[in-house]
């Protein structure tokens, strides 16, 4: 059992919502936890209410009328996904080799929204007094919300592997039903022609980060003495994070060899992460930066840092993950010709075997996960430029950087299972996992 074993996923389903709500409720206009006070006095902020205020903190920021908003934007992405026209895709071979397919509509959806938020927010206004800055105003409601919701269906993703005969994910059927609820049971789980798994992972959570992103730079924009324009730290980071939620959702295919479709069941751990996590705590630097600019005004040194680690780590993340993803697509490519490859066979079930291939040069030559270092380099550069009056903007890198050394290791016994003495031939071949020279 991976994450701890049941401990370790009964501690995740409790303390990460919690940790998700207090970002969103406890770092707000009313204050954010800063050093000034030392360590304690950070602490003593994030911790003020006992197990008995929280629980009223929570009731007190439940909101059903948005609970049901959440819900509405939710199945009006999902239909966008079933209605909206899509170039259809085949993923990566299931283990009885088979292979689902998938449409490629995220960019669309995401125009369509943009479309419905310019209508609905600038051109018609049919509710005075709402913008989009209001989504920072109820974010602790609307993290609520994402929270619940992320639960709900967790719960109907573990009830509802239980249907008939499905495809399992190999570590989400121990038996144990805390852990299976957390991990997932079923690889992938699809209610007609909705695949939930692969919906969530780049659509409701992300797009509603852009969107907490665009709130932010229009409270900017329209903070007093701005002249209208958004400060250039609250610019650079909006620029950065939507730049990586449209690389996200105009290379939609590259997700489908990812670890998470591959492998993982669809369970709390990926409906937490990509509906409540994602957009509570990836919009960290934006809201800091909106909010507390006086506590951390950005020298212009450090987003000249942010903006050429930004650059670099943005490059290098798209260069890796598309070789990558263009290898695996056809290995026989004139890119990748004279380029070092290592010979494997792998199951294709039925006690049969398969011939393929693992890259062993161009950016997989150089660590063994150097998209793993250039996904970190650009969490850094999007929390340089709030200085360091407090370390709640710098949440992000810090665990993500712990998300990436742990992905990195279940991907290695992934790879290792699957590729037997070929992953040892790679790893001699190029020795660091993540940082070359240094891990
Ligand atoms: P990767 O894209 O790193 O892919 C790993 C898989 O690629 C392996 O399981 C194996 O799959 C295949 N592979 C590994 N090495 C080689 C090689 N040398 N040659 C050919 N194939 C190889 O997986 P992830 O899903 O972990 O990451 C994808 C991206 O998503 C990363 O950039 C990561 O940083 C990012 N990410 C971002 C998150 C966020 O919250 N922002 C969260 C998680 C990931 P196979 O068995 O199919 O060959």
């Amino acid at each position: 059992m991976e994450f701890g074993g049941v401990l370790g996923a009964g501690g995740i389903v409790l303390g990460l919502p919690t940790l998700t709500f207090l970002f969103s409720a406890y770092t707000s206009n009313a204050g954010w936890p800063s050093t000034q006070g030392g360590y304690e006095g950070l602490l003593a902020h994030l911790l003020q209410r006992n197990g008995t205020q929280l629980f009223h903190d929570v009731v007190f920021f439940w909101d059903t009328n948005i609970f049901f908003l959440y819900c509405l934007y939710w199945f009006a992405l999902a239909a966008l996904y079933l209605i909206l026209p899509s170039k259809k895709v085949l993923g990566c071979p299931l283990p009885s080799g088979e292979r689902l397919t998938y449409p490629l509509n995220g960019s669309l959806t995401l125009a369509v929204v943009l479309g419905v938020t310019y209508t609905f927010f600038y051109a018609y206004q049919p509710f005075p007094g709402v913008s989009i800055t209001t989504l920072l105003d109820i974010l602790p409601q609307l993290t609520l919300a994402n929270i619940v919701f992320s639960f709900l269906l967790s719960a109907f993703l573990y009830v509802f592997s239980f249907r008939g005969p499905v495809v399992l994910a190999q570590g989400g059927n121990s038996g144990i039903p805390l852990y299976d609820f957390f991990i997932g049971r079923e690889l992938n789980p699809r209610v007609g022609g909705l695949d939930l798994k692969y919906f969530c992972e780049l659509r409701p959570g992300l797009i509603q980060w852009l969107l907490l992103n665009l709130a932010c730079l229009a409270k900017s924009a329209g903070a007093e003495g701005s002249g209208g324009l958004p400060s250039p730290s609250v610019a650079f980071v909006v620029a950065a994070q939507v730049y990586y939620v449209l690389d996200a959702l105009m290379n939609e295919e590259s997700i489908l060899s990812t670890l998470d479709v591959t492998t993982d069941g669809f369970g709390f751990m990926l409906a937490f992460g990509d509906l409540a996590w994602v957009p509570a705590t990836y919009a960290l630097q934006a809201r800091f930066l909106v909010q507390q600019s006086s506590m951390s005004p950005s020298s212009n040194l450090l987003l000249a840092c942010a903006v050429a680690l930004g650059a670099v780590g943005m490059y290098l993340f798209r260069a890796s993950n598309g070789e990558k993803d263009a290898f695996k697509r056809d290995p026989s490519s004139p890119q990748f010709k004279g380029m070092r490859t290592i010979k494997a066979k792998v199951d294709a079930g039925g006690g049969k075997t398969r011939s393929t291939l693992l890259l062993a040069d161009g950016w997989w030559g150089v660590s063994r996960h150097v998209n793993y270092l250039a996904d970190w380099l650009t969490a850094v550069a999007w929390s340089l430029p709030c200085g360091l009056a407090s370390p709640i903007p710098y949440f992000y890198p810090f665990y993500f950087a712990i998300l990436l050394i742990h992905r990195e290791m279940r991907d290695s016994h992934k790879c290792a299972v699957k590729y037997g003495a070929a992953w040892e031939e790679y790893k001699k071949a190029v020795p660091y996992k993540i940082v070359p020279g240094v891990y």
